[in-house]
């Protein structure tokens, strides 16, 4: 028998058996998929992700942080691309930060192999969790293989078995579990940019290239080999719509009005229009987490979240490390020590999940228009005279640390400032003028 069973070998499963094995625990790892490291092909599911300095912290305490750095493209800031073909860079941070681009997979098989090769962790692959039972604690799987079914118990569970937890699913039938669900409007697809493509934007390798174009959006990511990964934002039904582009020469029409500096580089756009799935996003909330010390949700499984900021899967390693501190903490109290996990956790993933929204909302319908680059502009100003006392919201989630719900009490307060110099008559022309500097010097003197 196992000590702890994690299900789900993704981001966090494969991150959470390095914590646990590194804590002296025995741990296996089941998860349904064939290994990644094994398998090879384009699924079109294989988004890139970012990480950023909260991610990246918890991967550099347990020592890979440089491995995946090596496998990921810095990025210092948005490219934005409008319909005109004009260029505006919107840097990221105002110190030349950068968060780090890689594909999930690439990561994905940097953590199983430092799991495996510093830890001995084994990984059973191709194992369906079935069911799961709260009690014994306990999970049937089925291998795929095989078609072989098997019970394992273990003395604890950890599921982290993403968005649309099997385990959680079974919490909800035995539990008074409190879930909620909510589809984004839109889903996204999957399109590539091959490596060799040469031109005027694919030159910009270090930066996220965005095409804003209100009710949807394209977004492209560097890889290392000089291809992008991009994902288009479209609504699954309606008149523009994934489903509304039925035919080729639809899809060149739209593309070719709404992207045009991209269809040259996108030989295989037809293909990889027509043969990728059009993927859903979805915000989860629920609770409690656990069930009587035996059985616990992390990353996804508890917590989902819109992409808008990238914080997903940093926000799941963070669950790791806080997991980590309860266990050093609580010792073998585990019914405290899954409690006092969610209350230090879902406080914040709650938090960054309603945050997430709001921007998707941002990054759809504001990022390139005067108003947004106006309150970007005021807030840089503000920042450059006040490094410590001003932060955008955007810095403090992506560029520290602080807890989710500490940015967000603090960019409420900070919003106020800024209102105030959005009414500053003809604020556009005197943007840099002598006296939008005092009326910062003036709001901020009481802050
Ligand atoms: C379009 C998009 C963009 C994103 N961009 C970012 C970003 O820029 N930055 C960021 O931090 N996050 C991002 N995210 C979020 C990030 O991908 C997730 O938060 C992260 O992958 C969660 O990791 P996880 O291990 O909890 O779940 P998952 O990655 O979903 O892994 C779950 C694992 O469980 C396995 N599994 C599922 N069901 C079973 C079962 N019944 N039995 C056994 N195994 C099972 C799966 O095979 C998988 O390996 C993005 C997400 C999307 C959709």
């Amino acid at each position: 028998m196992a000590e702890i069973i994690v299900v789900g070998a993704g981001l966090v499963g494969s991150l959470l058996s390095i914590f646990i094995a590194g804590r002296g625990r025995e741990v296996e790892v089941y998860d349904r998929m064939p290994d990644i490291r094994l398998a090879g092909g384009n699924s079109g599911r294989s988004i890139n992700l970012t990480l950023c300095e909260r991610g990246l912290k918890v991967l550099d305490s347990v020592g890979v942080g440089d491995v995946v750095r090596a496998a990921a493209v810095p990025v210092y800031g948005r490219l934005i691309h409008d319909v005109k073909e004009e260029l505006t860079f919107q840097p990221y941070g105002n110190h030349r930060e950068a968060i780090y681009s890689i594909s999930r997979s690439d990561l994905n098989k940097i953590l199983l192999d430092y799991a495996a090769s510093h830890y001995g962790i084994k990984f059973h692959f191709d194992e369906k969790c079935l069911g799961v039972d709260l009690d014994a604690p306990s999970i049937e799987t089925k291998n795929s293989q095989t078609g072989l079914v098997t019970n394992h118990k273990a003395e604890r569970i950890f599921a982290s078995d993403g968005a649309f937890s099997a385990v959680r699913l079974q919490m909800q039938k035995k539990l008074r579990l409190n879930f909620s669900q909510q589809y984004w409007e839109q889903a996204y697809k999957e399109l590539r940019v091959p490596p060799d493509a040469a031109g005027k934007w694919t030159a910009e390798k270090n930066v996220i290239h965005v095409w804003p174009r209100g009710n949807y959006m394209l977004i492209g990511f560097p890889n290392l080999d000089g291809s992008f990964t991009c994902s288009l934002h479209l609504a699954l039904e309606g008149p523009l719509s994934f489903a509304s582009l039925k035919t080729k020469d639809a899809l060149l029409d739209f593309f070719q009005d709404s992207f045009p500096d991209v269809v040259p580089h996108m030989p295989e756009l037809v293909t990889d229009f027509f043969t990728h799935p059009a993927n859903s996003m979805v915000t989860i909330k629920c609770s409690p987490w656990s069930y009587e010390g035996k059985v616990s949700l992390i990353g996804d499984a508890a917590h989902s979240i819109f992409p808008s900021y990238g914080q997903g899967a940093n926000a799941g390693f963070e669950d790791c490390a806080t997991l980590a501190e309860c266990m050093e903490q609580y010792g073998d109290d585990w019914t405290t020590l899954l409690k006092e996990f969610e209350s230090r956790r879902r406080p914040n993933t709650n938090a960054i999940a309603d945050l997430c929204v709001e921007h998707f909302v941002e990054l759809r319908d504001l990022v390139g228009t005067p108003g947004f680059l106006l309150r970007k502009g005021i807030e840089r100003k503000i920042n450059q005279a006040y490094p410590d006392k001003y932060k955008d919201l955007y810095s403090m989630i992506t560029f520290t640390c602080m807890p989710y719900t500490e940015a967000l009490r603090v960019d409420r307060e900070q919003r106020t400032v800024v209102d105030q110099i959005m009414r500053v008559e003809d604020i556009e022309q005197k943007l840099d003028s002598p006296e939008v500097e005092r009326v910062i010097d003036r709001l901020m003197a009481v802050r």
